[in-house]
């Protein structure tokens, strides 16, 4: 893609606070009240359930004379957070090939346009105006191109509040635990017959995401061995 000069350059932003119904010419109405330049508002939508976020991508012009958008604190009546729009953090998109997860710089696959999807760089296309809509090389659906949010091949970032991506609760999961995995299998040898069982037991016990601290475990196998 070829980039306009900073001063014309069109800005994506990304208006955070608005109901998830907000009618997208309410807030294109509101901004250009404002004294904004707005080329374009659109709903954002999770990729792959395509499920409506209460979240707005505004594009607009930044002209001398219009105030800044980062500076923007209310929108449709409604207190708003400006965010900017990036590519989801994390995600590498090639120039080359575009696709995921590598730079263009260890690229070896075919050169693809995300445009017409030939074999030379996006900037390079003949192409220069922007498409209505375009087919996405990705997944060859038409509406968006595969740099888009909205591709369902797009890769998903798992938030980092969900547990499994919590590094503290790894810790003190079962089998990152060295000290704890020598405790148990200790204790579990002195109980003899039922080494075996507990063994068994132990992958069981990382799918659950069980925590079992040195402290919490030996107490507990030293009970069951007289209870039994
Ligand atoms: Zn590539
Ligand atoms: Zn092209
Ligand atoms: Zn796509």
């Amino acid at each position: 893609m070829i980039s306009p000069p900073q001063a014309s350059r069109p800005r994506k932003i990304v208006i955070k606070g608005l109901p998830i119904s907000t009618d997208i010419d309410e807030i294109k109405d509101d901004l250009t009240d404002q004294g904004y330049t707005v080329i374009k508002v659109a709903q954002l939508t999770k990729s792959k359930t395509k499920h409506k976020l209460p979240m707005f991508m505004v594009e607009l012009t930044a002209k001398p004379d219009s105030p800044d958008i980062f500076k923007l604190k209310t929108c449709c009546h409604l207190m708003v957070k400006i965010d900017t729009f990036n590519r989801r953090p994390g995600i590498t998109q090639c120039y080359n090939c575009n696709l995921f997860n590598h730079s263009s710089k260890y690229c070896h696959m075919r050169t693809r346009c995300l445009k017409c999807g030939q074999q030379h760089r996006t900037k390079d296309c003949e192409i220069k105006e922007k498409l209505e809509k375009p087919t996405c090389i990705n997944c060859k659906e038409v509406g968006h191109l595969a740099s888009s949010f909205n591709c369902p091949k797009y890769p998903q970032i798992k938030k980092k509040t969900e547990k499994a991506q919590n590094p503290n609760e790894n810790k003190n999961t079962f089998p990152a635990n060295k000290d704890a995995v020598k405790d148990f299998s200790y204790a579990t040898a002195l109980q003899g017959k039922n080494s075996t069982h507990n063994q068994t037991r132990n992958p069981i016990h990382s799918q659950l995401k069980i925590k079992i601290t040195p402290t919490s475990l030996i107490p507990k196998t030293q009970m069951k061995g007289p209870l039994e």
